[in-house]
């Protein structure tokens, strides 16, 4: 606990690398374009170009509460964020073989997103799990992914060390044929672990809150109908998440009004500033 505390407080420092300056090809995002409609979605179109060069290619993990609760592991590679999403997360467990269901690349400017996804494909919250870097030990990307064994080494907040993922046969398929079922495991070293590191830190390492705190920032009764979950475990936190999101609101709100009273406007505007500045 104290460990990934201690990491977390010096997640400011982590340095995050920038797209390369070469254009993706047309068919890249295709699909994660096709899904989505950003008149009404939060999510980057993936339309941004960023010209700073590239030093170590990044990865992150975003808890994603839809339908379902699922982590959404992705590794920059060409300009794109390869993703898989992970049902039960990740595990610093060497034992653990967890299933990484292959989904569509996302764009490089997804790696820092977190929010509310109002409807649509991916309704939900989006919360920044983990970021840090990310470094191949397979000698080439391309021919680890079309193998279905991919080595490297994660320096995030959270996760460290060495893993690996690895094709399995059957379920879905891509579009190449390929299945989609992966296995994310961490490799034996120093990073590996018994403890449980989705219950030990659950929360977001850009907001440092919870799914709670994310919704509070946004409209806490967006889903007055048509919840992303109804139903099932997905459906019970969600209903308490909105509960408790729409409790925080209130109180925020309470408490900045209480304050700007009495410290007058002035003051007020200051701490705003300051607070975008912190941003
Ligand atoms: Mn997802």
């Amino acid at each position: 606990m104290c460990c990934i505390l201690a990491l977390c407080s010096g997640f400011r420092s982590v340095t995050i690398g920038c797209m390369p300056a070469k254009a993706l090809p047309a068919k890249a995002l295709k699909e994660y374009r096709a899904k989505r409609d950003f008149q009404s979605s939060p999510e980057p179109s993936g339309a941004q170009k960023t010209k700073k060069k590239v030093k170590q290619p990044i990865f992150c993990v975003q808890k994603h509460l839809a339908s379902h609760l699922h982590y959404d592991f992705r590794l920059e590679h060409n300009g794109v964020l390869l993703s898989w999403a992970v049902p039960k997360g990740p595990s610093l467990n060497p034992a653990d073989k967890r299933l990484a269901m292959r989904v569509e690349d996302h764009p490089r400017d997804y790696a820092d997103f977190e929010g509310v996804i109002p409807e649509g494909y991916g309704a939900g919250i989006v919360m920044l799990w983990d970021t840090g870097t990310w470094e191949s030990e397979s000698p080439d990307i391309d021919r680890a992914l079309e193998k279905g064994d991919l080595k490297f080494k994660l320096d995030g907040v959270k996760l460290k060390g060495s893993w690996v993922l690895v094709r399995t046969g059957g379920g879905p398929r891509s579009s190449n044929g390929q299945s989609r079922s992966w296995l994310l495991i961490k490799h034996r070293d120093a990073w590996a672990g018994e403890v449980k590191v989705t219950e030990v830190a659950p929360d977001s390492v850009k907001s440092f809150g919870d799914f709670a705190d994310i919704l509070a920032q946004d409209t806490p009764a967006i889903w007055q109908s048509h919840r992303p979950a109804e139903g099932g475990e997905a459906g019970a936190m969600l209903r308490e998440i909105i509960e408790e999101a729409a409790k925080r609101k209130v109180q925020r709100n309470a408490k900045t009004a209480k304050k700007s009273k009495r410290a007058g406007n002035a003051k007020g505007k200051k701490r705003q500033r300051v607070k975008t500045a912190a941003r």
